[in-house]
């Protein structure tokens, strides 16, 4: 048993996480106190931000975490998070802040074949950012390799848009035999 600095309360060793620093190998807080002592910090950090934390970590996820929803469209084709932004995030603050970021926008890349980078960046609504996202994600090659799974019937249409991050509608509309030029093709859906 142990008594936890925080709550004071007595506790089995089990409800401690494990600490080899420490005299008795088990950290002084429990792991209730540890968990909420960490939310506090991220929302703290969130608040001190304002909401930018959000942003650079999921940018950092969709970069750089295969478990990620959309790393196929992301990390999965080779965009990354430029040095500076990613190993210091106060440049990443600075950037944003002075170039127009508000609470509730997202970031854009300018250009979709290459990564986050503040010549390549820009603050949009997330509107204007799905509708940037599914007019340009997929390059020529996609639409041939689509067409082909599609033909082959080796993967479903839902399997397919899964894959390159789209909707259902959007692959429909690619194996029907329209083209990424069309106006169609634009619509969120
Ligand atoms: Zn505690």
């Amino acid at each position: 048993m142990k008594t936890c600095k925080t709550c004071k309360k007595t506790l089995p060793l089990s409800a401690f996480h494990k600490d080899r620093n420490l005299k008795d190998g088990y950290r002084n807080i429990c792991k209730q106190c540890a968990c909420q002592r960490s939310r506090k910090s991220w929302r703290d950090k969130l608040d001190a931000t304002n909401g930018l934390l959000d942003v650079l970590h999921s940018m950092k996820h969709r970069c750089y975490n295969p478990r990620h929803n959309s790393y196929s469209r992301y990390g999965g084709r080779g965009i990354e998070i430029c040095e500076e932004w990613l190993f210091d995030e106060n440049q990443f603050y600075q950037w944003a802040i002075n170039n127009g970021y508000e609470k509730g926008l997202q970031i854009d890349r300018i250009d979709n074949s290459k990564g986050y980078a503040p010549e390549n960046c820009r603050f949009v609504t997330p509107a204007q950012n799905q509708h940037n996202t599914d007019r340009c994600v997929l390059s020529d090659d996609d639409i041939r390799c689509i067409r082909n799974l599609h033909s082959n019937r080796r993967k479903s249409q839902r399997q397919i848009a899964k894959f390159f991050g789209v909707s259902q509608s959007v692959i429909s509309r690619i194996c029907s035999g329209k083209t990424w030029k069309e106006e169609s093709l634009c619509v969120t859906p």
